[in-house]
Parts: C-alpha cells; structure tokens; sequence
C-alpha cells in the first residue's frame, strides 16, 4: 500500500520502502511543512536497479503497456485536482499553472501509449545496391535496456511523465531520480502507476542526494540511457561523465521573441506578459529577451506594460495568483542581485524590480547591455528584457547571441519575415503568433546548442529509448 501523501516511501521492485530516514519536502512560498520522504542513497540505488534488471527478464507485450499507459491517463484525470495541488504545494507553482500541467500529463500518458501501440521498425530496400539481390531486410525496435530518468522542480508531474511513459512504452525498466524539492508528484505518478497493474520493478524511484544517486546511476553499466532534464552545467557534466550510456540531455533557455512592427501588438503584448511571468518564470521556454522593431516599441510597450502590472502576485494556493514565488529565496537574490547588475550598467526598470512581501514582482527591463546576466544566461525568475531593433536580420542575430537554443518565436503578419525567422534562428523550435513557451506534449521538443541533445515528445523519447536490430534473410 502507498504511503499517505505527507510521508512517502521510495517505490523499489513493487514495495514501498523505508529506510528510517527522511527529508521534508517545504512549501517554496511560506516554509511550511508539505510532507516527508523517505531518503535513498547508493544502496538503495542499487537495490532498485536490481529489481530493474529482473523486471526486464519479462517483458511486458506492447498491448499490455499500452493499456497500463491508458489506465494511467484515466487515473491521473480522476485524481487531476489532487496533482495540481501537489505540484503547487511542492513546486510552489500558482494553481492554475499547476492544472495545466496535470492535465498535460494525462495528454503525455494518453500519446505515449499510442506510441506503444504501433512502435516498429522499417524495412529496407535490399535489391536497391546490387550486394542486396535476393535477400529481404528490416529493423526490428528493441528496448535500449533500464533508463536512468533523472528531473527537474519546475514541471514536477508533467516532465517525470515524458521520461516514465514512453519508456514504458518503448519496453524499458526506469530507475527515476526526482527533483528533491519536489518528489511527490513523481511518488504520486509512482503511486498510479501501480494501481494501473504495472508489475514489481518496472518503474522504482528513489529521493535522495544527488551525488550518491547520481554517481550509482553513471558508474553501473546496466543502466543504458540517461535521459535528463535540468541545467546546463548538471546535464553536460552527466554526459562527460557517462561516456559509454546515451545520455539525453534536455536543458535551458534564455528564450528570445522578436515582435515586428506588422505584428498585431494587442495580441502579442496579451501572450508575452501572461508567458513571461507565469510560474515566475520558470520554465525552460520562459519569454526572457523581448525584441521589437522599434516604429512599434512605444505602442507594444503601451500595451504590455499594463498586462505586467495586472498579474496577481501572491500564494500559490489562491486560484486567483498568477505569479507565486521562486523556488528558493537564494534564487530570488540571485535574480535581484542580476537586476542590479544591470541597472548599475545603464538599464532602466520599467515595471517591477522589487518585493512585493517576500515576492520578486513581475519585472521588465529596458536597455539592459548585450553582455549582462538578464540579457545572455538564463534568468529562471520573473523577468523579461525589452530591446528595440531596425532590421529583421539584427533582431535574428540578438536572438542567437547566446549559447543556449532551445525554442524562439515571432509576431509578424508578413509571411517571408515569419520564415526568414524560421529558418535563421537557431533553436529547436520556432513558433509564429504565439510565444516560445508553447509546447504540447506530441511535440518534439528540445535543443541545440547548449540548451541539449535530443527531442522528447513520446513518439521521439520512445525511438531515443529502443535500438534498431537489423534481420537479413537470405531468399534463395
Ligand atoms: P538542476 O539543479 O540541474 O537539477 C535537475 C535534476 O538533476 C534534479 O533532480 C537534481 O537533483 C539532479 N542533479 C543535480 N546534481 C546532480 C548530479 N551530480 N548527478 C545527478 N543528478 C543531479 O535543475 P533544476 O534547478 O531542478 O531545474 C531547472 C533547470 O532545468 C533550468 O535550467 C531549466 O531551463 C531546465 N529545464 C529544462 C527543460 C527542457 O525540457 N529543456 C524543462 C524544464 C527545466 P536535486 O534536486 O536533488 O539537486
């Protein structure tokens, strides 16, 4: 039986496990106590990839995993009020964020046992080269083997559910190392998971240290892949370390929108102040760096600002708020202290800039240097930078000028802008009318650059998390 809600166990091989001791998971926004759970270390690592590999001694056929997803999705929409306020209680993210991420969730169980349902292979055009004649060929799609999934505080159910359910629907065993802010929502999805008939030792989640999960999970070869969402430094060292698993790397952003002078600036101004503040702006395609052509600066600004300044800064818990907490108060110095940075070297705040309570306020900046924090790393706060340009061409090279791409946007009427955008901004996606922030869970989604390595989406993690066997039959 699953723990209660405020004191969760570790899910290892199908039991709930206790280790005697536990780590308190607080709320980001008042301190208070949310819940216990249980805390792993390299044993029980261990332990869990024990039952992983004996999992994988019986797979599970394609129609079974795929109904185990389906039943996931129904339980999860059952209990979608109780994930949203887990997310927001945790995470600290406003409720009305937090429902759409538990509703996205169930969009990522549903796609991703479609994607069990028809993973195959290809066949291959043997008597296409003359060495070919006579024989037929084709791929069959195997499960790479355990998966190591290891996620990030910001998206707490949604993102642990593109790394469990398509690796289930790809056929593999996960070992999943949660965010330690914010385990419940994966215990939760765990707790699900279960109930929807997923047999001992498919999915096994331990809590715990980093660095002692972290390193059982890169130094034991049984683990084939590593699939992560993070920051840059973590991911990037993971993969240096791991050098002989393939490590899937889903990182950050310092997400760019170019709004040209065509654009229809009511609407653009609406999507950019919602999608630049929302859970305080961290997420990985936060509206961060704002370019507009500068006939048009003025009359987006007369627009946006207002919008800013009319978010409901406050508890996550009212279903009002629109802007809640960052996750830590060392994270919001750090983006105050970035604020500094910058106004101490000529940019002007426009709205925002200060506490409200404990609270940093939506902030948005002008004329902030090329070279400053909020206008080259990612700020992961609620904050945005608005520049204006003259050309098209130099709007595209402000948006590539930092080493992450991730996703950029556009608002333009004019067709040849939206795809000269398209193809000269380097990032992973591009979107056109709507803000960079946008994703929907069939997608494939992910970077280049710094900001990663690979495209989740179930359809693309579940071809990442299978490997390609050639069969060559010889005809006559
Ligand atoms: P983080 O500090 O890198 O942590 C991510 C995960 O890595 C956590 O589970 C963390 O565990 C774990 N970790 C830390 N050090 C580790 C180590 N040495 N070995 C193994 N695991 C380790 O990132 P975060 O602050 O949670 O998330 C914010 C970042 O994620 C931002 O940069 C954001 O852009 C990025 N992100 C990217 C995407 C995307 O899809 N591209 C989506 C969401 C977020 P602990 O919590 O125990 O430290």
């Amino acid at each position: 039986m699953a723990a209660t809600a405020t004191g969760r166990k570790l899910l290892i091989g199908g039991d709930w496990v206790e280790t005697g001791e536990w780590t308190e998971v607080r709320s980001p926004y008042d301190g208070s106590l949310i819940g216990r759970v249980v805390k792993a270390g390299a044993g029980e690592t261990r332990n869990a990839l024990d039952a992983a590999e004996s999992a994988m001694r019986e797979p599970i056929p394609a129609h079974e995993r795929a109904a185990i997803l389906d039943r996931v999705a129904a339980l999860l929409s059952e209990r979608a009020d109780e994930a949203a306020r887990t997310i927001s209680a945790e995470a600290g993210k406003p409720m009305k964020a937090a429902r759409v991420e538990a509703a996205r969730a169930v969009s990522t169980y549903t796609m991703a046992a479609v994607e069990a349902r028809k993973l195959v292979g290809d066949a291959v055009p043997m008597d296409a080269s003359p060495a070919g004649v006579g024989k037929l060929a084709f791929t069959l799609r195997v499960p790479i083997g355990i998966v190591a999934a290891i996620s990030p505080f910001n998206f707490p159910l949604n993102l642990v559910a593109h790394k469990i359910a398509p690796a289930l629907a790809a056929g593999c065993s996960v070992v999943l190392k949660p965010a330690s802010q914010t385990p419940l929502s994966a215990l939760l999805l765990a707790e699900l998971e279960t109930e929807a008939g997923l047999p001992a030792g498919w999915l096994n989640v331990v809590c715990g240290p980093a660095g002692d999960i972290g390193d059982v999970l890169v130094d034991d070869e049984r683990v084939k892949l590593i699939t992560f969402t993070g920051s840059s430094s973590v991911g990037w060292r993971l993969r240096e370390r791991a050098a002989r698993k393939r490590v899937n790397l889903e990182l950050g952003n310092a997400t760019p929108v170019i709004v040209a002078a065509d654009a229809d600036l009511e609407d653009a101004a609406g999507r950019l102040a919602a999608n630049a503040f929302s859970f305080a702006g961290q997420s990985c395609i936060s509206v961060q760096r704002v370019y507009v052509e500068r006939d048009a600066y003025d009359s987006f600004l007369e627009r946006f600002l207002p919008r800013v300044e009319a978010l409901q800064v406050g508890d996550p818990a009212d279903e009002g708020t629109d802007v809640g907490p960052v996750i830590a108060e060392s994270e919001r110095d750090r983006v105050l202290s970035w604020i500094d940075d910058a106004t101490s070297r000529g940019a002007r705040v426009l709205s925002g800039g200060m506490l409200d309570g404990e609270l940093l306020r939506p902030t948005v900046i002008a004329d902030a240097p090329r070279d400053a924090k909020v206008s080259s790393e990612e700020v992961f706060g609620p904050l945005c930078t608005i520049t204006p340009y003259d050309t098209l061409d130099e709007a595209i090279a402000l948006a590539n000028s930092t080493r992450y791409g991730l996703q950029a946007g556009i608002f333009t009427s004019d067709v040849k802008s939206a795809l000269q955008a398209a193809s000269d901004l380097e990032f992973g996606g591009v979107t056109v009318n709507e803000a960079p922030t946008f994703r929907a869970d069939q997608m494939p989604y992910g970077g280049v650059k710094d900001s990663g390595n690979t495209r989740e989406g179930p359809a693309y993690a579940v071809r990442e998390m299978t490997e390609q066997r050639l069969v060559v039959l010889q005809l006559r």
